[in-house]
């Protein structure tokens, strides 16, 4: 019985997991060794070359919400290229990759940070490099490639008043509209980062959906304004990113999800029990100790 129970439990994860569109997440993409957000070009083409060889078709955001609300069909091994933040590598590197395994990317960006030094990333030790100004971002509109947005400033979102949230989603879409003479249906949110709040005030500023990471997604259910996206890091083995592409990438997502649930209630126990726990351990290990 229970042994029935178990793979009536496992079929409906993978039946679960088989519909899910890999929406892959990659920031810059140059030749900076020991930058996690980093990955050579090198690196990309083989990517690349994997997603051609074992036939996947990149889609864009536009066809993934067609899908979920018109229900519109999508071709078998659909996938989603995402470049958060702009940056100038993206067009320089990344674009004619992509335009040579005749595939698509979507590029997330800064309205406020529009072909100027990457300041807004005030971390130790980070690369220097510049985003892509409106020339460019034309371009690679030119070249069949899509832009989302990803607010004005790049802000922590639930950290803001709702005025706020409002002015960075809604002033970031129009500005690009107006700059970019395209309308701008989809956003992505900084660092992942959102709550009840922010989705329903995107909704408010006029998007169709938004991509989160795995933070505050839900691995059971498909939510148009919270989209689970694979992070791809420097540090991926081609065997790695295969696994992340097929319909185990949702096991990557889920891996995240939990890993987060388990952090979220660690810091809810008082801390008063947090230290009986340790003590009570440190107790144990002093008395072995003494044996
Ligand atoms: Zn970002």
């Amino acid at each position: 019985m229970i042994i029935l129970l178990i793979i009536i439990l496992l079929f409906l994860i993978y039946q679960h997991i088989n519909k899910e569109v890999p929406i892959l997440m990659y920031h810059r993409i140059a030749d900076i060794p020991n930058d996690r957000n980093t990955v050579s070009p090198i690196m990309f083409e083989q990517q690349l070359q994997y997603l051609k060889r074992h036939g996947y078709t990149t889609i864009s955001l536009q066809d993934l919400y067609h899908h979920f609300t018109l229900k519109s069909p999508l071709p078998s091994k659909s996938i989603l290229l995402t470049f958060d933040d702009g940056y100038e590598d993206n067009l320089m590197n990344a674009l004619p990759l992509l335009k040579k395994y005749d595939m698509a990317a979507t590029v997330c960006i800064i309205s406020n940070w529009i072909g100027q030094e990457n300041n807004w990333e005030d971390y130790k030790n980070k690369p220097h490099c510049r985003t892509m100004d409106l020339a460019q971002l034309q371009e690679w509109l030119k070249q069949g490639m899509f832009i989302c947005a990803h607010t004005v400033n790049h802000p922590f979102l639930p950290r803001l008043n709702n005025e706020e949230i409002l002015h960075e989603l809604a002033s970031c879409k129009i500005s690009l509209e107006h700059q970019l003479h395209i309308p701008i249906d989809f956003l992505c949110y900084p660092y992942g980062d959102f709550d009840n709040r922010v989705k329903i005030l995107a909704k408010q500023a006029g998007y169709k959906a938004a991509l989160g990471i795995f933070k505050g997604t839900d691995f059971w259910r498909n939510d148009l304004f919270s989209l689970k996206r694979v992070v791809i890091s420097s540090r991926q083995p081609l065997w790695e990113f295969a696994l992340k592409v097929s319909s185990l990438h949702m096991i990557f997502i889920g891996m995240r999800i939990l890993e987060y649930r388990i952090k979220q209630y660690r810091d809810l126990l008082p801390p008063t029990l947090l230290q009986r726990i340790f003590s009570k351990h440190g107790n144990k290990k002093h008395i072995n100790k003494n044996n």
